[in-house]
């Protein structure tokens, strides 16, 4: 019997032209033998097989029994419930739309990250205490080029405080923050922090599921960014500007809660309807079934009456652990989840409305909830 060694020709034809590949770039960063490159120009966001050792749609490394690429993929196979039981010993159930884990409100106690972050500057803070507490070496976060004027993403390593300052807030666009792995490797990181939206942080988990070497070890924290869809980049022109007159370098905060919030470097405040952002919804987030970045140790997001607390979401005993340790500290502050029945119902439907994407004809895992209930 032939045994089933899957490797990029799988992959290629499996996810990458198939429409589910969301362009995380795991597959990129684990490959051993640097066959694989990451297009993120135009709106790509997608891996490539470099025209050498197999050309675009194979792979002679491959063909020799390499398989890291499919191990590393967050959209190859089984990858739900193989994820869900190497990180939580269990499937889950079909109550569990949203992913195992217990629903929370917390924020900074820091008012400068309240007002620095996006939602509550809980993830600014968890980072800070985790590379200050001697949990983590660095962590992989989304910056913006230059002096932030163009709203240009680019995946960026952050080892202090005020790197984390930085960085925080929400861009819309996509960063495939793992881009920036090699970069934290270089500079001798051992445990890394990943920051990313459900795409990315299933990574860590389908890397640590199917055992795919060190990358998978070093990835240490998952931190998760409950997430819709990401826009591509012309969205800047072809609405924001076109039609609300507001140019990329003129956009000094944006949020979404159910309209695009934007604040102007002039102290104005605009509103744009989110239907008429649709249209530029990413190619790669079209069959995402993964609204609450379920396969984070922490998931974190903006739904709810409080704008100034994150809503999170517990997930494993790691994420319990850090939890814990920040309250004691006086890091954080949380109130339960029930303080906003609004907010979780929401989880709710919006996690249900994601896994209608999944394509029917692709493994049934993330389809198999109920996901036609109300
Ligand atoms: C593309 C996107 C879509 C989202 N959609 C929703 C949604 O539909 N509903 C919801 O409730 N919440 C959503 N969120 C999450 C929300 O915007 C906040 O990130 C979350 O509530 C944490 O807030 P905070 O104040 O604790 O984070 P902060 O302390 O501000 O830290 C935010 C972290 O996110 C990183 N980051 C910013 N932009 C990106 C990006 N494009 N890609 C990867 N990392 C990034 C930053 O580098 C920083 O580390 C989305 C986030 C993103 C990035
Ligand atoms: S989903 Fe991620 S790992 Fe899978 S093929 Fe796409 S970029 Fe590679
Ligand atoms: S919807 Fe969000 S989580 Fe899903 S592929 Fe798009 S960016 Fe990733």
């Amino acid at each position: 019997m032939a045994i089933d060694k899957p490797h990029w020709r799988e992959l290629f034809s499996e996810v990458v032209t198939s429409g589910s590949c969301t362009g995380c770039a795991a597959c990129v960063i684990v490959c051993p033998h640097d066959v694989l490159d990451y297009d993120d120009k135009n709106g790509a966001y997608k891996p490539f097989h470099l025209d050498i050792d197999g050309g675009k749609a194979d792979c002679t490394h491959g063909e020799k029994g390499c398989t890291l690429c499919t191990r590393a993929c967050p959209r190859f196979r089984n990858w739900e419930s193989e994820i869900d039981i190497r990180k939580f010993e269990r499937d889950r159930t079909d109550e569990e739309i949203f992913g195992i884990g217990d629903v929370l409100l917390a924020r900074s106690s820091d008012p400068f990250h309240v007002e620095n972050g996006q939602d509550g500057g809980f993830v600014s803070s968890l980072l800070i205490y985790a590379l200050e507490n001697d949990i983590i070496d660095a962590a992989l976060v989304s910056g913006l080029e230059g002096d932030g004027a163009t709203w240009q993403t680019e995946p960026r390593v952050v080892t202090t405080r005020d790197q984390v300052i930085e960085t925080a807030g929400s861009r819309y666009t996509y960063s495939a923050n793992l881009l920036a792995y090699a970069s934290a490797v270089e500079n001798g990181a051992e445990r890394i922090a990943l920051v990313g939206m459900g795409c990315m942080a299933s990574a860590p988990g389908a890397m640590q599921a199917r055992k795919a070497g060190k990358v998978a070890r070093r990835l240490s924290l998952t931190i998760g960014l409950l997430c819709s869809k990401t826009f591509d980049d012309k969205i800047f022109e072809e609405l924001f500007e076109a039609q609300y007159g507001l140019k990329r370098a003129d956009i000094k905060k944006i949020n979404i809660k159910g309209v695009f919030q934007i604040w102007t470097h002039d102290g104005n405040y605009h509103e744009v309807p989110l239907k008429e952002g649709h249209v530029f919804t990413r190619e790669g987030c079209k069959q995402c079934p993964d609204f609450a970045a379920e396969h984070a140790d922490i998931s974190t997001g903006g739904i709810g009456d409080f704008g100034d607390w994150t809503l999170v979401i517990v997930r494993t005993e790691q994420g319990r652990e850090l939890m814990e340790a920040m309250k004691r500290d006086g890091v954080i502050e949380t109130r339960p989840g029930d303080d906003d029945p609004g907010a979780v119902a929401l989880l709710h439907r919006l996690a249900r409305v994601s896994r209608k994407r999944w394509p029917e004809t692709a493994n049934p895992g993330p389809r198999r909830l109920p996901v036609t209930s109300a």
